[in-house]
């Protein structure tokens, strides 16, 4: 059984590597992380294709916001540019 769910997951992000980034703050409610994506309607996708920019769920009051780059926050070392 163990076995099963290694090869299902083959993209595993460790526990250890999580406080080096650190999820946008809702700018709604300042509480809730950015931490569900959200699809974008057809327009903005259809116009904002070339700019990346996302859609996130806040997991708190559930407002969408629109997130240009990245959804972590930038925490000053620019080595995480793969
Ligand atoms: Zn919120």
């Amino acid at each position: 059984m163990v076995s099963a769910i290694k090869n299902k997951e083959s993209i595993v992000t460790y526990p250890t590597m999580e406080p080096k980034k650190q999820l946008k703050k809702c700018p709604h409610c300042n509480k809730g992380l950015l931490r569900n994506r959200a699809k974008r309607p057809l327009l903005v996708k259809a116009t904002l294709f070339w700019l990346p920019i996302k859609r996130y769920e806040c997991s708190f009051c559930y407002k969408k916001t629109y997130v240009y780059g990245s959804v972590f926050e930038d925490s000053n070392n620019a080595d995480n540019n793969s």
